[in-house]
């Protein structure tokens, strides 16, 4: 058995879930798990609409309504021919509920009014996916992974409970290849053990694909991308960029970890301990061969690689009387950061301070100055860049660095990480 996952990108429009049938029929001897996201941009319209719900703004909530509704509805039409198919209906469905949640009652927690409406996301594009692989002649059944994905109450950021998610999983999916060789699920969404749903965090689909072959033994994991496969920078900065062909499991979650955008970090753990390797490939070119992700180090340190993270501020505490920052300082540093959800991207200390790198958009810098400022001076430089080299070069870090003045540099036998300003 196969796990596949698509992305937003890839069924963007009529045209992209076309070529996700012509992908289903390169493999017509394959039994394979579908893992889809929603479709295009859909997820941030959905987060405008919770904000809607959250802040009773009618016009807001019906006018952002009314666009995914028009969105989904013009690919239902290029896709089906008769305005009478029951995929119209069960879309109604769907925004129904969501009109019956802007109504009715909401409870005090956001995050949780969040994973209700997020998730309906993947639920519309799954609905539509799977219509229309029936309509094609694709022998599909749609299963619903919000009782499937068995998480924790952590809403928006909810962690697996694999035991009971892979008791799941096999119970009510493979029965289900006894009879049809595609299953058709949704990414990023799962379910509380009081059936709330959950989900995974923004870009979750493709944990989703990882939980799905790593509960069913899966023979493999393809992630179908807009692009040809990992490349050694981000194609969006960089023209001359190089295709890592093989690659470990190691080094694709160390590239994952420091900002590679192609693959979720927490995908990659489970398939690696069940050594079960991992495809990038282009859905545009299905037929080439991608990037592979698997046990073996061996093509690791061919090509330098290296990720940029911007919008990064950089913050450092001295203790206010001069003393040296030592261990008791340090833990008490790192219980306020974590009480405030700060995640670190890197620290350095020396004698006199402490320094973290964070991403602005992730913080409240008023909330850390008033959390800190009673027992250290906090100082902090906004608008800076990480860049993370692995296998770095001299030719390479003059290349990322060129123009710009370096503040930081931590250096290790296969990793660079310089800030720059
Ligand atoms: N649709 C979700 C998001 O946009 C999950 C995903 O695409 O992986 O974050
Ligand atoms: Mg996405």
């Amino acid at each position: 058995m196969k796990v596949f996952k698509f992305g937003g990108a890839s069924v963007k429009d009529a045209i992209a879930v076309k070529n996700v049938v012509e992908i289903i029929r390169l493999f017509p001897k394959d039994k394979i798990v579908v893992v889809i996201s929603a479709m295009g941009k859909t997820t941030n319209a959905l987060e405008v609409i919770v904000d809607a719900i959250w802040t009773k703004n009618e016009t807001v909530f019906y006018e952002k309504l009314a666009e995914i509704k028009a969105f989904h509805t013009a690919i239902l039409d290029h896709l089906f021919s008769s305005g009478a198919h029951t995929i119209y209906t069960e879309l109604d469905r769907v925004f129904a509920a969501m009109e019956m949640q802007f109504k009715g009652e909401i409870s005090d927690n956001y995050n949780r009014e969040y994973d209700q409406i997020v998730s309906l996301g993947e639920v519309i594009s799954t609905l539509i996916v799977e219509s229309y692989f029936r309509e094609t002649g694709l022998h599909s059944k749609w299963m619903d992974a919000r009782s499937l994905i068995r998480t924790n109450t952590c809403f928006r950021d909810a962690e697996i409970d694999w035991n009971c998610t892979e008791e799941l999983i096999q119970k009510n999916v493979l029965p289900i290849f006894d009879q049809y060789p595609i299953v058709v699920t949704q990414g990023f969404i799962g379910h509380t053990p009081e059936y709330l749903t959950t989900t995974l965090g923004r870009e979750g689909s493709d944990f989703t694909a990882g939980i799905f072959a790593y509960c069913l033994n899966a023979e493999n994991v393809t992630i179908w991308k807009d692009v040809p496969g990992m490349l050694n920078a981000d194609p969006k900065y960089f023209t001359d960029t190089v295709k890592l062909n093989k690659i470990s499991f190691n080094e694709a979650i160390e590239l994952a970890y420091y900002g590679a955008s192609v693959i979720h970090p927490k995908t990659l753990k489970p398939l690696q301990n069940k050594n079960i390797p991992l495809f990038v490939k282009s859905f545009i070119e299905p037929l080439k061969a991608g990037t592979e992700i698997q046990q073996s180090a061996e093509f690791d340190t061919l090509v330098p690689s290296f990720i940029f993270k911007l919008n990064q501020t950089l913050i450092s505490f001295r203790t206010r009387d001069f003393s040296f920052i030592v261990e008791s300082h340090l833990g008490e540093i790192f219980n306020k950061l974590s009480a405030l959800g700060v995640k670190i991207n890197l620290m350095q200390n020396s004698a006199l301070s402490f320094s973290i790198l964070v991403d602005a958009q992730k913080i409240n810098m008023q909330s850390i100055l008033d959390s800190f400022q009673e027992q250290f001076e906090v100082r902090y430089n906004e608008g800076l860049e990480l860049v993370t080299i692995r296998h770095y070069d001299q030719p390479t870090i003059e290349r990322v660095t060129a123009g710009k003045e370096k503040l930081l540099e931590q250096f290790d036998r296969l990793t660079a990480r310089i800030i720059l300003k």
